[in-house]
């Protein structure tokens, strides 16, 4: 009796456990899908960019720190508290301003940026702060609310273009920049088992861009057979390399911690400001004497940089393995950075590895493409910013998985022949049209895709660029770089944005209002921008050239005021910046009166004697 008493508990017990197990499971296996995994189409991951993902600032209760009107508040770049930051450095500016001595401005500096980016600051292990709140999408895009959609394609515009790619089939992994490098890599590939289970495919696409390809390489090298997940990878201007302005700046090569530089041509040649504004500003440098200006620019970067971005093993696989040792050695040869220079030691590795293991995903099957954008000069943070192409942001040799590129507005020597370093068809021409960069002699030449004259914070506003990558994931039409003529190895710079925007207005014109003339060219304007819209072959100039001449349109028809041509002018600072730093060299006003007077003085005196 006891027995079948104890068999039937156990049977029962056994029945129970299926049943939880059942329903764990089929919360587990939440399906989005019913195609059953079995449709054309493969599940897409895009890993954004640095900062492209919301992450919000939480109080020490957990919730999440608003602002005046209620709304979340983002923690990158960093976390401004005006009243705070103003608190801090208005009073020893003033006082350094009047007394023209450092009068606590260089500690105000440091302190300022310890109050700002102190929310990005990680612990001795690289955790990040529990203060940040990383917004995640544990669905796909279909299932996100409206404002989780608007979050996602305000980075990734691809909702702007016709894509048969269903949304869900499209899922975006969001991450803390600033993060533990490890634990996003951890997170991703959980994120790709889940997307399997979701979609019931066992094999799904990935789009890194740009920081987002450290975390995929990463995963390739500690989790190698991730590569039986993946149908194909997309990598859009990725920094398989890291970039050299953090090699540069940490290893202490900052431009703009030379007074020579600062206060003769840094902001002009940034591209942050047009040259006429960023003379006016490097002049207003001169309130200050240049010891102080300089003594609290460097205390803010050494802050930044040796407080906070070394304990980041996200900014760490940003830096490229070139300059990794020296850095490391720097920063991380501290016990207390032990645990820290472990993680990025790790990565370093899987740096080196990068080649061979995205080569190993070829090799397996696994298709591989990437955009590469050239011929923009790097921002001129770091030293050896203009001594290798970029994109602005990183070096092409990152990018390009090792292509062999002239420098920023030069091209190859004449007698430059291909080297075809990794392209074995000897019918292949991998020079671009402009001659500046040997696409043969990157990882991946046939296919590799360049866009010339590219920025790489622009990267969204590149419609062709969009819609490749839409090509790309919604099917397996294009195979190499010769697949499709519309999609050509070598592209250009564009935007067409505006352009799209001003047709649509345009076309709210009623002909019937214009003279003959004026209907006839409104109609040929519209039809050539739409045609320079469609077109996927783009060539430089062509969209500005197009929107002044729909500009024209509206402006003659009165639905647009006419550009201003006029304004101000700030160009002539452009002559008078310069023509100071030629006649007194970094000095600030005050110190250019004293040795104005004492040249005075000078001259005075040696009259005098001179009449003795
Ligand atoms: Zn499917
Ligand atoms: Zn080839």
């Amino acid at each position: 009796m006891k027995k079948v008493f104890r068999k039937t508990v156990s049977v029962l017990l056994c029945i129970a456990m299926l049943i939880s197990m059942s329903i764990i499971g089929a919360s587990a296996t939440q399906r989005y899908t019913d195609c059953n995994g079995e449709c054309q189409y493969y599940p897409t991951i895009i890993v954004p960019g640095l900062g492209q993902s919301n992450t919000w600032v939480l109080d020490d209760n957990g919730d999440f720190v608003l602002d005046d009107e209620g709304n979340k508040i983002s923690s990158f770049p960093a976390y401004i508290k005006t009243d705070e930051v103003l608190s801090k450095v208005l009073v020893p500016a003033v006082l350094s301003l009047v007394l023209q001595r450092d009068a606590g401005l260089t500690e105000a500096a440091s302190d300022v940026i310890r109050s700002c980016f102190g929310i990005n600051t990680c612990d001795e292990n690289a955790q990040p702060s529990p203060n940040v709140y990383t917004e995640r999408y544990p669905y796909p895009v279909s299932e996100c609310r409206d404002f989780e959609t608007e979050e996602i394609f305000g980075h990734v515009p691809f909702d702007l273009y016709e894509t048969e790619q269903p949304y869900d089939h499209m899922y975006y992994f969001a991450y803390n920049s600033f993060g533990n490098h490890f634990d996003l890599v951890n997170e991703l590939y959980d994120f790709i088992q889940m997307v399997k289970e979701q979609t019931g495919h066992d094999k799904v696409n990935l789009v890194p861009l740009s920081q987002g390809a450290s975390i995929v390489s990463a995963m390739l090298d500690y989790k190698p057979e991730v590569q039986n997940d993946l149908h194909k990878v997309i990598f859009v201007v990725p920094a398989l390399d890291g970039s050299t302005i953090i090699g540069d700046v940490f290893n202490g090569r900052v431009s703009f911690l030379n007074k020579e530089y600062v206060y003769n041509g840094f902001l002009g040649e940034s591209g942050l400001l047009d040259k006429g504004t960023a003379a006016l500003i490097e002049m207003l440098f001169r309130i200050l004497p240049d010891e102080v200006l300089m003594s609290a620019l460097e205390s803010a970067v050494n802050t930044l940089v040796g407080e906070i971005m070394v304990k980041s093993t996200g900014m760490w696989a940003l830096c490229p393995s070139g300059d990794y040792p020296t850095a490391a050695e720097k920063y991380l040869s501290s016990p207390e950075m032990a645990n820290i220079k472990a993680q990025t030691d790790r990565y370093y590795q899987a740096q080196l590895n990068s080649d061979r293991n995205i080569q190993n995903l070829v090799d397996n099957g696994v298709q591989v493409f990437c955009f590469v954008e050239y011929d923009v000069a790097m921002i001129n943070v770091g030293e050896t910013w203009n001594t290798q192409n970029a994109d602005y942001i990183i070096h092409t040799d990152s990018t390009s998985m090792g292509a062999h590129f002239a420098n920023v507005g030069e091209t190859l020597p004449e007698d430059y022949v291909q080297q075809n370093t990794h392209c074995s068809d000897p019918t292949h021409n991998h020079i671009s049209p402009d001659r500046v960069v040997d696409a043969s002699t990157g990882l991946l030449p046939d296919t590799t895709f360049y866009f010339d004259g590219q920025r790489h914070d622009l990267t969204a506003r590149n419609d062709v660029i969009l819609k490749l990558a839409l090509n790309l994931i919604e099917s397996d039409r294009i195979q190499n770089v010769y697949s499709l003529p519309e999609f050509p190895q070598f592209n250009v710079a564009r935007g067409s944005e505006k352009l799209v925007i001003l047709v649509e207005q345009a076309k709210e014109i009623d002909p019937s209002t214009l003279s003959d003339e004026d209907a006839a060219e409104l109609a040929a304007a519209i039809d050539e921008a739409e045609k320079v819209i469609d077109s996927t072959i783009g060539v430089v100039g062509e969209v500005e050239a197009s929107e002044a001449r729909v500009t024209a349109c509206l402006v003659k028809a009165g639905v647009m005021e006419a550009p201003d041509e006029g304004g101000i002018s700030l160009d002539i600072f452009m002559q008078i910046s310069p023509w100071f730093y030629e006649n007194f060299g970094t000095d600030g006003y005050s110190e250019l009166i004293i040795r104005f007077t004492m040249k005075v003085m000078q001259t005075v005196v040696d009259t005098i004697v001179s009449f003795i």
